[in-house]
């Protein structure tokens, strides 16, 4: 059992009844990102797999972008974060993500934690590259990620990269096992 197991979780496994965390679904390993392929982080799994249940969520997917897709990216226009095509900018998913994530949020799908894939136009939490348009970019959130967010304010949610962070990801436990508690 890994070091990890069971950390910040404030009842015994026999004793709690398994909460759902969603997680960007490449990092449980299906095969949904742009190239078919995916990014198990198999340092989660050994972390929460045995304590949750992992609810594996990709956003472009279930809007239908297909597997394999053309690549997005997300660029300001404006006062607007879009996501478009990196090859080709009219290609605009911009709404169909939004919408699913505000379905999503809304639904709510019994979930008391999210982790996130880094980076992602979709699921990035503060890590997401976000066009400038003079060539420079700034940070923040994927577009789906960024309706869970503001929908769901009191959700925990993390970052990969950040979830392998003992401490952090302790204190993130502790909100989830909260969370879920004041929901059940
Ligand atoms: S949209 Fe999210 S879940 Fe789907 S491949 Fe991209 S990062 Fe992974």
């Amino acid at each position: 059992m890994p070091d990890c197991f069971c950390e910040g979780m404030g009842l015994g496994l026999r004793d709690r009844v398994l909460l759902k965390i969603g997680v960007s679904a490449c990092l449980l390993g299906e095969q949904v990102r742009y190239d078919g392929g995916h990014k198990r982080n198999q340092a989660l799994l050994d972390c929460l797999s045995e304590g949750y249940e992992l609810v594996p969520i990709c956003p472009e997917v279930a809007v239908g972008m297909g597997v394999p897709r053309p690549p997005v990216h997300l660029i300001t226009q404006g006062a607007e974060i879009r996501a478009v095509g990196v090859a080709d900018e009219r290609l605009d998913v911009t709404l169909p993500l939004t919408a699913y994530g505000q379905q999503v949020a809304v639904a709510g799908l019994g979930l008391s934690g999210f982790v996130f894939k880094s980076r992602s136009p979709s699921c990035g939490f503060g890590t997401t590259p976000i066009q400038n348009g003079d060539g420079s970019h700034h940070y923040g959130n994927g577009l789906f990620a960024a309706q869970i967010v503001q929908i769901l304010p009191e959700l925990p949610v993390i970052d990969e990269v950040v979830l392998q962070q003992p401490v952090l990801r302790a204190l993130f436990l502790r909100r989830v096992d909260g969370y879920g508690q004041r929901s059940l």
